[in-house]
């Protein structure tokens, strides 16, 4: 259901040129949710985001925003902010400066400034740090310094350029934990661009997949996972197998492939072609009659009581039920 503080994009496009960067992408982002724009590099998601938040002309559509078209607005006019993928500090200015800069800009007075500067960079656990210069501060720290930057303006709608790519694989764990809090405390709409999908899986109340400048599914985590509507789709989220079954074009999940043990009656026939250990479970890639590629995840135990080596034959069995027909 849409209410006013819904956030609509109608027809947006976006042309350099001749290329089409953004075709005609139509999506309303309910307010207060947790969105992660996902999809492959040069799919369109910076250009969306970019032009939501009025650094990118459009081409044509518009961009609703409170029953208001915001898409000619200057950038600061919108109730947008953006948090860029290089989030720069001001490197001459001070944490609390960097944060408070914005509304200096508006002429707000010193003192109100300053208090304000505080509120957010408490919010993002930063104000024992308040009077230090941003490259005394780890990578996370600048990060968490850059959304109370962005935050300050009281934007409705945060975007968020894959704010999470320039950190190493432990702090980007812990800091999108810390972004998904924001969010909730905040009950600001984030809109975070991702090509992660296992980033978007664990943040997203919506997930909306992007790709060759379309916007080609969106839905819950759940939704978008389970029930992958194009072999695209599929394939980018992961976990699936992509197979011809009974004429059509079919995800399976690796994990409802069984390996069939002898006597067993099997589904197909296929030959080894790799094995993957991967702690809890092990990946067995085989090749079917057909020449396609067939991922069955075993749990760890069920693969070392009875190991399986490439190049021996075996028949892979499941259910009816876990065929999930995909769309041409
Ligand atoms: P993503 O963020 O998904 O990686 P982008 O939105 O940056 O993708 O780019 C989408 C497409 O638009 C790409 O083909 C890219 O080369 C093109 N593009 C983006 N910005 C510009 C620009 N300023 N000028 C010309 N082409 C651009
Ligand atoms: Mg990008």
């Amino acid at each position: 259901m849409r209410t006013p503080n819904d956030l609509e994009l109608v027809h947006l496009t976006k042309r350099y040129g001749t290329t089409v960067a953004v075709n005609d992408i139509n999506h309303v982002f309910a307010p207060s949710t947790y969105v992660c724009l996902l999809g492959p590099s040069g799919c369109g998601k910076s250009t969306t985001l970019r032009m939501i938040a009025g650094h990118e002309t459009v081409s044509e559509g518009g961009i609703i925003l409170n029953g208001t078209d915001i898409s000619r607005l200057p950038p600061a006019a919108r109730g947008t902010a953006m948090m860029f993928q290089s989030y720069a500090l001001f490197p001459h200015l001070t944490v609390r400066d960097n944060v408070s800069f914005s509304l200096k800009m508006k002429g707000v007075d010193k003192a109100t400034r300053a208090e304000k500067a505080m509120k957010l960079l408490d919010l993002v656990a930063m104000a024992h740090l308040a009077e230090r210069m941003p490259a005394q501060l780890s990578g996370g720290q600048q990060q968490r310094v850059a959304l109370a930057r962005a935050l300050i303006t009281e934007p409705r709608v945060l975007l968020l350029d894959e704010p999470l790519s320039a950190l190493d694989p432990f702090l980007r764990i812990r800091m999108r934990a810390e972004l998904k809090k924001l969010q909730r405390e905040t009950g600001i709409t984030f809109i975070h661009v991702t090509h992660g999908q296992d980033e978007a899986l664990a943040l997203a109340d919506e997930v909306v997949v992007m790709n060759n400048s379309v916007i080609e599914q969106a839905g819950t985590p759940r939704e978008v996972w389970g029930s992958p509507r194009t072999e695209f789709v599929a394939r980018f989220m992961g976990g699936h197998n992509v197979v011809t079954f009974g004429g059509q074009r079919v995800a399976l999940r690796q994990d409802a492939v069984r390996i069939a043990a002898g006597g067993q009656p099997a589904t197909v026939t296929a030959s080894v072609t790799g094995i993957e250990y991967q702690g809890d479970r092990v990946a067995v890639t085989s090749r079917t009659e057909l020449g396609e590629e067939v991922v069955a995840l075993v749990p760890d135990a069920a693969f070392f009581a009875q190991p399986i080596n490439p190049g021996e034959t075996l028949g892979l069995a499941w259910d009816e039920g876990r065929v999930h027909r995909l769309e041409a």
